[in-house]
């Protein structure tokens, strides 16, 4: 597990948004494995939020959140979609239109790195990706909402209901592209997971990764509003620094690193703004429909590419001298 308890008492009522700056007390300090670096190191306690101790690798920046009580299977269901939960979405399905020109981008991104072969998307939701990538891959899906994967089968999508875990990976051949479009930051071991992919993928292939970035400016400035700042739907907050060292752990080379423009539905920006000032906006339908595009530059899209050759043996990682890449290689392959 990488998530390891500690003794502070005390934890605060799970209140929607609380959220209690640690300013004027000591930081709290302690040794944590922290799966990016793939060792025990410092972190420190920013703060609480919705009941969560938000933390902070001090060597890379990756932050988490303690939430050990969360149960995501119980959490991700069809309410998630449909505004059902302050921190989910407003109308997913009502925002198709909107959703599919921004995969449609997306999946044309992907074929600079990667121009064909079998694709699988982890949380997948009701598959409007797939669908924009089924024009030139051949695709897949594992989805935790057991309707949304529901809905993609009657679509004709091949969808597996549950989590990415080993059984159900293992139902499908070995991948060329793996994608977690906005998902990497729910999922409660996020570096086995990655380690996990990185196994079904076959050698060359790519997983393609969307994410917030916590070292981002916006991100600092706003602390513990800062709209992605969602535990415990949130678990990770990752930054470039941190996933350059997961991607390292997990035997991957960096192979791009941006932060893309996105068109977005008017009705999530309200709801994200609604939720900061601490209402829930009502969905107004038209809403869904309408997207503009929205760049406040806190969020990371990274191509990490496997190795034609033998992979690195990932326990000679756990010994402490692993060493950190330069970062040459970065933002090469932005569009
Ligand atoms: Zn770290």
């Amino acid at each position: 597990m990488y998530i390891l308890s500690f003794g502070r008492g005390g934890r605060s009522p799970n209140s929607a948004t609380a959220t209690t700056l640690r300013e004027g007390r000591p930081a709290a300090q302690m040794q944590l494995f922290c799966p990016a670096c793939g060792q025990a190191t410092a972190h420190r306690v920013l703060y609480s939020k919705n009941g969560c101790d938000i933390l902070q690798c001090a060597a890379c920046g990756l932050g988490r959140a303690q939430a050990n009580e969360f149960d995501p299977g119980a959490y991700y269901t069809g309410d998630y979609f449909s505004g059902g939960h302050a921190d989910g979405y407003v109308d997913y399905r009502g925002a198709e239109a909107v959703l599919r020109r921004e995969f449609a981008h997306t999946v044309d991104f992907i074929r600079n790195h990667c121009t064909g072969g079998r694709l699988l998307e982890i949380g997948c939701a009701y598959g409007f990706f797939l669908q924009e990538a089924r024009r030139f891959f051949e695709v897949a899906g594992i989805e935790i909402a057991g309707d949304a994967a529901a809905y993609c089968r009657q679509r004709g999508l091949r969808v597996v209901a549950g989590a990415a875990d080993e059984r159900n990976l293992a139902q499908f051949e070995t991948m060329d592209v793996i994608v977690l479009l906005d998902v990497v930051e729910h999922l409660p071991n996020a570096g086995e997971t990655l380690a996990l992919c990185e196994r079904y993928l076959n050698p060359g292939g790519i997983i393609v990764i969307t994410t917030g970035d916590f070292g981002s400016l916006y991100a600092r400035i706003s602390g513990a509003r800062w709209r992605l700042m969602t535990p415990p739907q949130h678990l990770w907050y990752f930054t470039r620094e941190s996933m350059q060292r997961l991607s390292q752990a997990i035997g991957m080379q960096m192979e791009s690193c941006d932060h893309p423009w996105k068109v977005v539905p008017i009705s999530l920006i309200m709801f994200q703004i609604g939720r900061m000032l601490g209402f829930r906006s009502a969905g107004v339908a038209a809403t869904s429909r309408i997207g503009v595009p929205v760049n406040l530059f806190d969020a990371m899209r990274i191509v990490l590419r496997k190795g034609r050759g033998r992979r690195v043996n990932p326990s000679s990682l756990d010994s402490g001298k692993r060493w950190i890449r330069s970062h040459d290689n970065e933002d090469k392959g932005s569009s």
